[in-house]
């Protein structure tokens, strides 16, 4: 895989190595990172006096709190795109999460959280320079992909016949995040603190002004919501969120197979509507995600790995080797949670906070990796006589993620459903169902391009 650093989303201000102030960043000051800097010269310089230090900030700033044109709420791997995004692009942002641990360290050490990541996240990553980052020894490649119904029927794809390069990557989030972390270090012009904010104040007239937990004020043109589904600026805006519990458990946990995987992902629709997707990770390692409904996934949960893996090779007959587990089982709880808007007044929801969806389908982080491009491109686009809050720019963005997000939501939605229903008929249809779409080339390959992204 050729692995490139394009130019980040807009042509923004030169990578500066720094000497900043206080616990705020780059925490890799004299070490230039392989990619991500490109090839700009690094100079020394200071942080502007927005990304210095947290302690007596306001000591300095006499009178009115430090201006940003975007605050980033919530740093899961969406807000901390969303903050690189925005910074390298030139933006003054302000970022309040916390760093992440470092990733395990260790050949046979992992994050159970694993992601399947779609070529839409992939570039938008390289355009980040955060993808080269990213260990290439723990990406692995998804080659081919077999779904099989719970009768009959039977469904694949393959990169070849859809002509990528790969269908997706699976990569841990930790490794993730630690790329995109030592990216944000990198930024000087970058305000970034660990605390979280309190209240949301003045969203109707004038900046909007965030209070932190140490009584530290912003003031912000944009506050971006990204934190995630049970999200506080959601809250402060009142908007409203409809919620349905899919009474299932999302059991990750990763383990070695004694049989090469030959990058193949398999999914298994089973009876009762459960679901149990197999990962191909680098080297021979498995990333299970088991939608199991919530009792089910409990005793999963408290069997324990070895119990766990022999339980996957019966569900699995054959497919897997034998399994030996490496990460201890963790259980998600599932939902689905529409928002009726991805915008109030000076914000703008982004990721788990604007979109949950079933996790059947791998799409959760790659559907809110695009609503951070489709905000960057709102945000570059942006007139000269329009603040970034403009409730102009904030209704573009919006409109541009409607169609991908309403397709999303219904397409695992609906896929739940049928799987979950038990009426022979109806098993006899979706089974069916399956087969057709598989002796489709022309239905396989929007299917596959739907979930490129
Ligand atoms: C079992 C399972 C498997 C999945 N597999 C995949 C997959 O293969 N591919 C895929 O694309 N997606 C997958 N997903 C979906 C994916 O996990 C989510 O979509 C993704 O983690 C959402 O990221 P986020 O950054 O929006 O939210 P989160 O990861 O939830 O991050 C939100 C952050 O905001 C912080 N926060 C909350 N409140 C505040 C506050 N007031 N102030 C400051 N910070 C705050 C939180 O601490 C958190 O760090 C899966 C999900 C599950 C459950």
């Amino acid at each position: 895989m050729p692995r490139r650093t394009p130019p980040p989303i807009e042509a923004g201000r030169e990578i500066q190595e720094t000497g900043g102030e206080g616990s705020g960043p780059p925490r890799h000051a004299g070490r230039r990172p392989p990619d991500i800097a490109g090839p700009a010269p690094f100079r020394r310089s200071r942080a502007p006096p927005w990304a210095r230090g947290g302690r007596g900030y306001n000591a300095r700033m006499t009178s009115s709190p430090p201006s940003f044109h975007a605050v980033v709420v919530g740093g899961g791997l969406v807000g901390k795109t969303t903050a690189l995004a925005l910074s390298q692009a030139g933006l003054r942002v302000a970022l309040l999460a916390p760093r992440g641990a470092p990733p395990p360290a260790g050949a046979e050490q992992f994050d159970s959280r694993v992601y399947a990541l779609a070529p839409s996240a992939q570039a938008l990553l390289e355009r980040l320079r955060v993808w080269p980052a990213i260990d290439g020894q723990r990406l692995g490649p998804v080659l081919d992909m077999q779904v099989r119904g719970d009768a009959f029927g039977e469904l694949r794809f393959s990169a070849f016949q859809s002509a990528v390069a790969q269908l997706a990557w699976i990569a841990e989030s930790a490794r993730i995040e630690a790329a995109l972390d030592m990216a944000l270090g990198f930024l000087p012009q970058l305000f970034w603190r660990e605390q979280r904010a309190v209240a949301l104040d003045n969203l109707s007239d004038g900046p909007a002004r965030l209070t932190l937990d140490d009584g530290t004020t912003l003031s912000a043109e944009l506050v971006v919501g990204a934190d995630g589904a049970h999200s506080w600026v959601r809250a402060q805006t009142g908007g409203t969120v409809k919620r349905r519990e899919y009474e299932q458990t999302g059991v990750v946990a990763n383990f070695h197979t004694s049989e090469p995987h030959r990058e193949t992902a398999r999914q298994w629709f089973l009876d009762g509507g459960e679901i149990l997707a197999l990962l191909p990770m680098a080297g021979d390692y498995l990333s299970l995600v088991w939608s199991a409904r919530t009792e089910h996934a409990e005793k999963l949960i408290q069997g324990g790995g070895e119990r766990l893996g022999a339980e996957i090779e019966r569900v699995a007959r054959g497919f897997t080797g034998t399994l030996r587990c490496v990460t201890p089982p963790r259980g998600f709880p599932l939902a689905l949670q529409k928002v009726d808007r991805l915008i109030a007044p000076r914000v703008a929801l982004v990721g788990d906070a604007a979109h949950l969806i079933h996790p059947l389908a791998g799409q959760g982080v790659n559907l809110g990796l695009r609503d951070v491009a489709a905000l960057a491109d709102a945000l570059a686009a942006k007139e000269p006589f329009r603040d970034h809050g403009d409730p102009v720019l904030l209704r573009r963005y919006e409109r541009s993620r409607r169609e991908d997000i309403g397709a999303m939501t219904l397409a695992t939605d609906g896929l739940h459903r049928l799987f979950s229903e038990r009426l022979p008929f109806l098993r006899a249809v979706r089974n069916a169902g399956m087969s057709i779409v598989g002796a489709q080339p022309f239905l396989k390959r929007w299917l596959v391009a739907q979930a490129l992204g």
